[in-house]
């Protein structure tokens, strides 16, 4: 599958996110609480987020993720030089696409990288702010959020239409269904719990145990992972992933549900690369690959999910 990856500020501090629903960080960088005692003090907005890519591979973007590191001077890059940085940091990766005959012109695959400062820039996910939630989540048969966003704004336009509510009554549907979505998270990391499931599996899992989330699972996911209590990975890790895991041989990439060195590479319609790595160590469990999304829990508080915040007040804060 490909995903957005972003680097977002906030109070000085940054951090490097992946994202399956661009519709739920723009919620949670926007410092929207539930309404709840502690949302004065602990909604601090983000103050500016660079989007690196809207749609990357997924083991890309996980290892982009992983391997960003900060620097105060980054508070005055243009896009021009978050382009380079991210390049760099996938530079094997270009080179072997490159000569596997895929990528495409200058600047790819960053052509898209844009800094959007906040709050002026409203609207940075692309999508409506309540219809971004749910109204990304038509997967197409790859299992990709459909990247259409026009579509998504067709969605929006009808959705306001659908009601014409003045601002107000807007306002609190928009914090019902944000209760709906923190509630689906709660549910799925529970489900999830102690687990590590390849998307496959978990979508199984989610129908059988969980159908009320059968659509929105991804926008459940990206909450969870946002509050620290869900990790996002590649089935298939390369050195910076790696590594972070605590795993040896820092230079070989593993997958990470057999333990094996991924030999094979193909041409893969749902990352779009030329050579996406997969493991034919466990083919017979399912493909293994470097963009296939695993999803792990994440005990409380092993990741740091928001500067300054324990991820539990965090949690509280979407309403866990
Ligand atoms: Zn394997
Ligand atoms: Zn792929």
């Amino acid at each position: 599958m490909k995903v957005a990856v972003y680097v977002v500020e906030q109070g000085g501090e940054w951090q490097a996110r992946i994202s399956l629903n661009l519709g739920v960080d723009e919620l949670w960088w926007a410092g929207e609480g539930w309404g709840g005692q502690l949302e004065a003090q602990e909604n601090q907005a983000a103050d500016r987020v660079v989007l690196l890519s809207r749609s990357l591979p997924l083991g890309w973007a996980v290892k982009l993720a992983a391997a960003c590191q900060f620097t105060d001077q980054m508070r005055r890059w243009d896009e021009a030089a978050w382009r380079k940085s991210a390049a760099v940091l996938l530079k094997a990766e270009i080179r072997a696409e490159r000569a596997a005959g895929g990528g495409r012109g200058e600047g790819w695959p960053f052509e898209e990288a844009k800094v959007y400062r906040l709050p002026e820039d409203r609207g940075w996910s692309r999508y409506g702010r309540l219809e971004g939630v749910w109204g990304n989540e038509q997967a197409d048969g790859q299992g990709n959020v459909r990247e259409n966003w026009q579509e998504n704004e067709q969605v929006g336009v009808q959705a306001s239409t659908r009601t014409k509510l003045r601002r107000n009554e807007q306002e609190s549907l928009r914090r019902r269904e944000m209760e709906v979505l923190a509630a689906g998270a709660d549910r799925l990391v529970a489900a999830l719990d102690g687990r590590s499931l390849l998307q496959g599996e978990a979508e199984a899992l989610v129908a059988e145990q969980l159908p009320e989330l059968a659509e929105h699972w991804r926008a459940a996911a990206q909450l969870a992972y946002l509050q620290g209590r869900l990790r996002l990975t590649a089935a298939v890790q390369g050195p910076a992933g790696a590594a972070r895991l605590g795993l040896r041989r820092r230079e070989v990439p593993r997958c990470l549900r057999c333990g094996s060195v991924p030999t094979g590479r193909t041409a893969c319609a749902a990352c779009g690369l030329a050579g996406c790595a997969y493991c034919e160590a466990c083919l017979a469990l399912g493909r293994s690959r470097a963009c296939a999304l695993l999803l792990r829990s994440a005990p409380l508080p092993a990741v740091r999910c928001t500067a300054g915040v324990s991820p539990t007040v965090a949690a509280r804060r979407w309403g866990a």
